[in-house]
């Protein structure tokens, strides 16, 4: 990686070098979860950021690194794109559900279970953070 390349740290954040979308902090329990064995054995403490842009090859990055998506668990060949990665919803169970009417109930099951600390975004999604966002802007797009 050259110099230019480098992601450039702006208020706790990083941006991705290759996409340049602004990438949020990511704590070192999620990376352990999400990247493939053996390289979750070699993460080194850093202060690292998720590039959340579902078409940029990059995964995790800190100053100094960049850990691809194709060694994250979630992005394996084959694998649908997640909506809620606790409960095991795709993008595309909701989108079906949002035309069939049956968008709601699903929603208000994930509303529920998160209520009650059943959810583990931190562990089971990439970014480390709660879905429920990812369904208002799936129904914002729907509408
Ligand atoms: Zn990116």
């Amino acid at each position: 990686m050259s110099c230019c390349s480098e992601p450039i740290a702006q208020k706790g954040r990083l941006t991705c070098p290759a996409c340049g979308q602004r990438c949020l902090p990511v704590s070192r329990q999620t990376m352990l979860h999400q990247i493939q064995a053996p390289k979750n054995q070699q993460i080194h403490a850093a202060d690292y950021a998720f590039c959340a842009n579902r078409t940029c090859s990059t995964g995790y990055v800190s100053l100094h690194k960049v850990i691809p998506k194709s060694e994250l668990r979630a992005f394996q060949p084959g694998q649908p794109a997640m909506l809620c990665h606790c409960f095991d919803i795709s993008e595309a169970t909701y989108r079906t559900a949002l035309g069939d009417g049956t968008a709601a109930a699903i929603k208000a099951f994930v509303i529920q279970q998160t209520k009650g600390s059943l959810c583990a975004c931190e562990s089971r999604n990439p970014s480390g953070r709660c879905c429920l966002g990812s369904f208002q802007k799936m129904e914002k797009a729907h509408d």
